[in-house]
């Protein structure tokens, strides 16, 4: 099967001068290329007024590094350039970037509606928030009308994902947006699979964009971290009310990691949106396979495609066979792709989330038992080929 779209990877030269520092001051007078790591936990005032001053915005000023630290705010001021918001404020993970949001914006009496598939955790806080009278419903369904009739008079906030969680589905953003803006809801968008690069919510009326930037941003496998992109006003709110209080603040040396991952980003996109998309190209003419979960291989979403400037590499397959043990010997009988959790590192990935015994809760999540996930790595597009190829052809069809 050829894609539905050949379609162009397109990275905006500014995003590129961003990435690679052309927008940072000169850190020192000797023109240091790399903002210091400013390993401080606090920022000492030359008078007292001039700290009781800065407290009314501690979100702007620095005080404490459990709030603002000028390593962090480098990569932070990026991160706001790259997906055109107004602030960014990043955290400890992913997961601190999806607490810091709901208890940041979220009160008792309060509804959740999550559309598509969503990262498991985040679904795990979500149940969590029940406790304190925060109720959530999930809607598989990606049309309009489905969405619409979950929505409920208490729906504060509609989170989602496009492209999905294992199933990599896509939704028509444009059109939950207004949705959402007609009835003064809040939207979020777990941004993480398109990368800042590839997809800009924010441009397209979305008002919150979440990142893990453990995957790609960060993309050598050595730091866990996540982001928050809005406007101001939801900034300041969800600085105050959940990022201060949760104390999952961003580790300065982090923020310098990923500064120096933002360095060779575009290029690492580049590389692995064509060798992902050729390596999904390969797998969709395999016998064994049944079905290719990538953007570009699914008909049914192909006038969604322009929302994406280029495809990151992790999506997934479905194998003619369901049973367990041929999933665990396709995986074992892998040499390049390495069995293990995370993506968007330099290399290859692979897992299921088939266990054995969840075939029927999969099946409700419109999962395949027989699903099986690839983060193509940077090994190169012929290598992982051959690999993928005998371990396949071991599996009889
Ligand atoms: C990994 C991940 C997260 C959570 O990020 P952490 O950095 O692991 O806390 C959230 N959403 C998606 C889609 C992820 O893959």
């Amino acid at each position: 099967m050829k894609p539905v779209s050949e379609h162009n990877c397109h990275i905006d030269p500014t995003d590129i001068e961003i990435c690679l520092g052309h927008d940072e001051p000169l850190y020192e007078q000797n023109g240091t290329m790399m903002p210091p790591v400013y390993q401080t936990s606090l920022f000492a005032k030359k008078t007292f007024a001039e700290l009781v001053n800065a407290f009314p915005a501690e979100h702007q000023n620095y005080i404490y590094s459990r709030g603002q630290n000028p390593t962090v705010d480098a990569l932070e001021k990026k991160l706001a350039a790259l997906e055109h918001g107004e602030a960014c404020k990043c955290s400890a993970s992913g997961m601190a970037a999806v607490s810091s949001l709901f208890y940041g914006l979220l009160k008792r009496g309060d509804h959740i509606l999550f559309v598509n598939n969503i990262y498991g955790p985040t679904l795990q806080l979500a149940n969590h928030l029940r406790r304190f009278g925060i109720e959530h419903n999930v809607c598989l369904s990606r049309d309009t009308e489905s969405i619409e009739r979950d929505i409920r008079p208490e729906t504060r906030l509609i989170y989602f994902e496009s492209p999905a969680t294992m199933t990599f589905r896509m939704l028509d953003i444009r059109q939950l947006v207004e949705l959402a803006k007609s009835r003064n809801i809040l939207t979020a968008i777990d941004n993480t699979w398109a990368t800042p690069l590839f997809m800009k919510p924010l441009a397209m009326g979305v008002d919150i964009s979440l990142h893990s930037l453990t995957k790609y941003v960060g993309g050598h496998s050595d730091v866990v971290a996540g982001a928050l992109i809005t406007n101001a006003e939801l900034h300041r709110e969800i600085f105050a009310n959940g990022y201060m209080l949760n104390g999952g603040a961003m580790a300065p040396w982090n923020g310098w990691l990923l500064i120096r991952g933002l360095r060779t980003l575009p290029n690492r996109m580049l590389q692995h949106h064509r060798d992902g998309l050729q390596i999904a190209r390969f797998l969709s003419d395999h016998p064994a396979v049944a079905r290719v979960n990538h953007p570009a291989f699914v008909t049914e979403d192909c006038d969604l495609l322009p929302q994406l400037s280029g495809f990151s590499s992790l999506f997934s397959i479905e194998l003619k066979t369901e049973k367990f043990a041929d999933i665990c010997s396709f995986i074992d009988n892998l040499r390049l792709f390495r069995t293990g959790v995370s993506w968007g590192g330099v290399e290859s990935l692979v897992i299921s989330p088939s266990n054995g015994s969840n075939a029927d809760v999969l099946r409700q999540k419109g999962i395949s038992p027989g699903l099986v996930r690839f983060s193509v790595g940077l090994e190169g597009v012929e290598a992982l080929i051959a690999d993928l190829d005998q371990a396949l052809s071991k599996i009889s069809v």
